[in-house]
């Protein structure tokens, strides 16, 4: 995906501000945080969204997951954190490379 912004950053073309690596995952600092921590959690390999996903992304769907609550206390949320994954124009995603939210830290954060 040439002019993924994600994929991007993936392939180390665009800065990020790194949070944890390995062979199919990248962490990153979000840039406009909306907590004190906010990490976003990509597949190094191109899938546009939650939507796009089937069989093949189950292995990667379930390691994002449970990278989550251990990164989260790694930057210090001890009390919690919050999930995210925005899917498609209604669902308020803008960058279409899935990617999960996990932020937290601060004041409680709001129910929604
Ligand atoms: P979403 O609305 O779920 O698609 O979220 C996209 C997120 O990516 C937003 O929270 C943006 O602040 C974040 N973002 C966009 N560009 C960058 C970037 N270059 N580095 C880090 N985060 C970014
Ligand atoms: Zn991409």
């Amino acid at each position: 995906m040439d002019d993924c912004l994600f994929c991007k950053i993936a392939r180390g073309e665009l800065p990020s501000k790194k949070a944890y690596e390995d062979e199919d995952v990248l962490v990153f600092h979000d840039i406009h945080p909306i907590a004190p921590v906010h990490l976003l959690l990509i597949p190094k390999a191109h899938v546009e969204s939650l939507a796009s996903c089937a069989a093949q992304h189950q292995a990667i769907l379930g390691k994002l997951l449970l990278l989550a609550p251990k990164l989260a206390l790694e930057y210090g949320l001890d009390q919690g954190f919050r999930t995210m994954i925005n899917t498609g124009r209604g669902g308020g995603q803008e960058v279409f490379h899935l990617h999960l939210h996990v932020f937290g830290g601060g004041e409680r954060i709001p129910k929604i």
